[in-house]
């Protein structure tokens, strides 16, 4: 190590903290959970991706510890190599049957199904159109593809098809990907899904999904893509087990030769020691519970809506959620951090979002409920922003 690369290193902190965007890690000293202990201090955990309230469930610590009994800790290689398990395999086929698809292949994270994916099926001389607030995995996976990018502004459709007609018109060989989050991760909406499905259609374009913020929280434990009706148009439906299901990897749902072919040319696949047994049984848990329970389902979107029902009502300038997503908007990052620290002073724990995750002065507080929240965590929030409007005048 050289003092070198230590002092440009802190110089550039230096500078992150004079703009406010200075990032720190807080360690939780308890799981995830409707409430938390956080620095000694019991909170609401309000900014957790686990919408269902499953990573800590019992029942996938249970099918985690059998499998680490059955299988260890370790899968020892990548999946093309020894790390393939029956477990694996039990997975894949599960999720292809809960998606509706051929086959299924499970990668070790969402990041990485992403980037594997796009890189395996485009490349130089073809086009990427991407919606421009797609997940960071997305845009790195279009960089690695070096294919040419098309970045269409969010969730117009209209401009996605222009483009799709477009690059279509000029070339009638070339592979074109239209990749898009189906909920979005900071905004929350959904995507106009059957208009860019259509788009496709029209113009013999490959239609890319990516469920990350949706799977598990629609009809019988599904996304978006199938709530909209959309499936049989979605030529690769990506979604994470590391969210609403409560453990971790990442998976892409579709036909048995392009799952066949991700497993062959997916480098973030053929290169990564596939995910321990213990991950994947808990996937197998967290499955069986999404399919059945719907109780999950409709006390997370009751908490969502009172919780956007409720801060619009007094004036926050509140995004409307189509998921479990509810981003409350506030401007600069200076604000974003005060109203996140004042939050926090009042037993709330949600980070302040900030750019270069969202644009410039859209700085927001990202509220995620989860199923296992009751009503008072729900008017604890409630209050909490209450305060902050008497603190800061707004
Ligand atoms: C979180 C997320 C990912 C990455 O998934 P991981 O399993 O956490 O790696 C991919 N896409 C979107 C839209 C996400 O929100």
């Amino acid at each position: 190590m050289t003092d070198a690369l230590a002092d440009w290193c802190a110089s550039r902190l230096g500078d992150l903290a004079a703009e406010d965007l200075l990032r720190t890690v807080v360690p939780l000293e308890t799981p995830s959970g409707p409430r938390i202990r956080v620095a000694g201090r019991e909170m609401v955990l309000m900014c957790s991706n686990d919408y269902l309230g499953l990573a800590a469930d019992t029942r996938l610590a249970e099918a985690a510890k059998r499998a680490a009994d059955e299988w260890g800790t370790g899968s020892g290689a990548s999946r093309l190599v020894s790390g393939a398990t029956r477990l694996h395999a039990e997975l894949e086929a599960r999720l292809a049957s809960h998606e509706g698809t051929e086959d299924c292949v499970l990668f070790s994270s969402g990041y990485l199904a992403n980037i594997g994916t796009i890189a395996a099926l485009v490349g130089p001389g073809d086009t990427v159109v991407s919606d421009a607030l797609n997940h960071a995995s997305i845009i790195d996976g279009c960089r690695l593809s070096r294919a040419e990018v098309r970045t269409f502004p969010h969730a117009d459709a209209e401009a996605a098809a222009a483009q799709v007609a477009a690059v279509r018109g000029d070339d009638v060989t070339r592979r074109i990907l239209l990749v898009t989050d189906s909920v979005f991760s900071m905004d929350g909406d959904i995507a106009p899904l059957a208009e860019l499905a259509h788009a496709c259609r029209e113009n013999d374009a490959w239609l890319m999904v990516d469920e990350a913020h949706a799977t598990g929280l629609f009809d019988g434990g599904r996304g978006a893509v199938h709530a909209v009706g959309v499936a049989g148009d979605v030529d690769v439906l990506l979604g994470t087990c590391s969210k609403a299901l409560g453990s971790l990897g990442g998976f892409v749902a579709g036909s048995r030769a392009l799952c066949d072919w991700l497993r062959n040319r997916a480098r973030s696949f053929v290169y990564d020691t596939s995910l321990p047994g213990s991950a994947v049984a808990a996937s197998l848990a967290a499955l069986d519970i999404v399919q059945t329970d719907d109780s999950r389902r409709r006390r997370l979107h009751e908490h969502t809506r009172r919780l956007a029902t409720s801060l619009t009502s007094h004036g926050w300038d509140v995004m409307p959620p189509s998921a479990a997503i509810v981003p409350v908007v506030v401007g600069s990052a200076a604000d974003a951090l005060r109203i996140g620290e004042i939050l926090w002073e009042h037993g709330v724990f949600a980070r302040p979002i900030r750019p270069p995750t969202v644009p410039a002065g859209s700085a927001r507080i990202r509220l995620c409920p989860m199923a296992t929240h009751d009503t008072d965590d729900i008017d604890l929030v409630i209050e909490a922003f209450a305060a902050c409007r008497r603190e800061i005048g707004r």
